[in-house]
């Protein structure tokens, strides 16, 4: 059973039922459909198929939509791309037109003021650069610093620049509405610079009536990664999205970046989300490289929740052996992870409370007894959530009669969460604990468990026991 969890990125490589079932088996816990890219149509079947596996599989892969947010396209060219050669200059249209070598045009109209004289544009996550050297009425005269091939609708970057764009336009708020209605798990906002960003999207959610989605804030510019202790605050996670992070900063910042963040969320009780290129060559190649391993078993050694698939399982020619990879990776390097400092960590800045001394407890003592697994019945995740916060070195398996809850913590690192009946007697659930620890791992009857929890069930809404049981 990994901790660290997987997300991949839902894609006509992965988009049929038998890749899917195989990904799920190879250990994805959530899938990503990128609102970008992917059609309501196109969202709309996978899910329905993601739905049916699970019933099949008796898994609960959650789903995560992603919105496109205030991020600059260019449009369309002749022929579908053009070569912009360094030396030459350009014109950026304000309006829509068919772009060629010598002029495109971009979805946004206030790029012309917002930009200044020099201010450096890349396309196309930074393969082109292009300086403003002139503004007209409604174009940007520009010089082609990097020269490369532009297609259409490729982003438009622009690195320290306030954009006065709106968070959210038209389509990201029917984005959203989408997400609701069709009970996504996970929403995952792009380009957030504030605090603000992610509590207007809360206020649409309670607007709905929507108390199950999670919010996922992605870092990707510098506003956010100076904002980040309080996009962290309103978050449910934080995705260190380190494609177009690594744009917008300069790219050698990103890993400082990435490390930090990670921190923060571990001892703000947040889940963090390392994103892109994590096993990028395997797109085209069956193998990573050891540069890539390392990538991926440093983020889980740094103590990262999650890791993220997005190219090599949307397009890639290896979207399975890339996940199994991935797994395997994630698996050798859970053995690598100092535990106890983490648990330190977490201890050193959790509220002392009753819940703080109970999940510290849980998890020292599940360390030394060397516990098979801890067990928290849970109505709301409240103790599960708390539990993964510890670290503790064996899986904590969350059993939750709400199928929203047990889909709510998909991204916890440690926690597996599983559907049960109800949550009634505590005999019976010590009983019911016993025997699902024995469905999910290999045991003897000398292995211990320690299940806790708030007691009485549903009343409580801190944790408050934790009973130690041999099975
Ligand atoms: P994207 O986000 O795949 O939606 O662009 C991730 C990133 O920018 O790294
Ligand atoms: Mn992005």
């Amino acid at each position: 059973m990994n901790k660290t969890k997987i997300i991949a990125t839902i894609g006509p490589a992965s988009s049929d039922e038998a890749t899917l079932k195989s990904l799920i088996t190879n250990g994805m816990d959530v899938i990503r459909l990128n609102l970008t890219h992917a059609s309501y149509d196109f969202c709309t079947d996978v899910i329905d198929k993601i739905h049916k596996l699970n019933e099949e599989l008796r898994t609960n892969v959650s789903i995560m939509l992603d919105t496109e947010g205030p991020n600059v396209r260019v449009g369309k060219f002749v022929g579908g791309k053009a070569f912009l050669t360094k030396g030459d200059y350009i014109r950026i249209y304000m309006e829509e037109l068919v772009g060629d070598s010598t002029k495109f045009s971009v979805n946004y109209k206030g790029l012309l003021n917002d930009v200044k004289y020099n201010s450096i544009l890349k396309l196309d996550d930074g393969m082109i650069e292009l300086q403003v050297v002139e503004k007209g009425t409604n174009y940007l005269l520009c010089e082609v610093i990097k020269e490369g091939v532009i297609e259409d609708n490729k982003g438009l970057n622009a690195p320290g620049i306030k954009l006065s764009m709106p968070f959210l336009s038209n389509k990201d708020r029917n984005d959203i509405l989408y997400a609701n209605q069709i009970g996504a798990d996970y929403l995952a906002l792009s380009f957030v610079s504030s605090a603000e960003d992610v509590l207007n999207v809360n206020d649409i959610l309670i607007d709905l009536n929507n108390d199950h989605i999670g919010i996922i804030a992605k870092i990707e510019n510098e506003r956010a990664v100076e904002e980040i202790d309080e996009i962290i605050k309103v978050s449910d996670g934080i995705m260190i999205a380190r494609g177009d992070l690594g744009v917008e900063v300069p790219m050698e910042r990103v890993p400082g970046i990435q490390k930090s963040i990670i921190s923060k969320c571990h001892n703000m009780g947040k889940v963090s989300i390392v994103a892109t290129e994590l096993l990028a060559t395997m797109e085209t190649n069956a193998r990573p490289t050891r540069a890539e391993v390392s990538d991926v078993a440093n983020a889980v050694l740094d103590g990262v929740d999650a890791v993220m698939l997005s190219g090599e399982t949307t397009v890639g020619k290896f979207p399975i052996e890339t996940l199994s990879i991935m797994e395997k990776i994630i698996e050798s390097a859970e053995e690598d992870i100092n535990y106890l400092e983490l648990l330190d960590k977490a201890m050193r800045t959790e509220k002392q409370d009753i819940t703080g001394m109970i999940a510290y407890s849980v998890a020292e003592c599940a360390d030394r007894l060397k516990c098979k697994a801890i067990i928290a019945p849970t109505i709301s995740g409240y103790t599960a959530r708390k539990m993964s916060r510890f670290r503790p070195s064996c899986p904590i398996i969350a059993v939750s009669p709400d199928i929203n809850t047990v889909k709510s913590l998909n991204l916890h690192f440690g926690v597996t969460p599983v559907l049960i009946e109800d949550l009634s007697s505590f005999d019976k659930i010590i009983k019911r604990s016993k025997e699902i620890t024995k469905s999910l791992m290999e045991t003897t009857k000398d292995d211990k468990i320690i299940v806790t929890g708030g007691y009485p069930f549903k009343e409580v809404r801190h944790t408050n026991f934790m009973k130690i049981e041999e099975l």
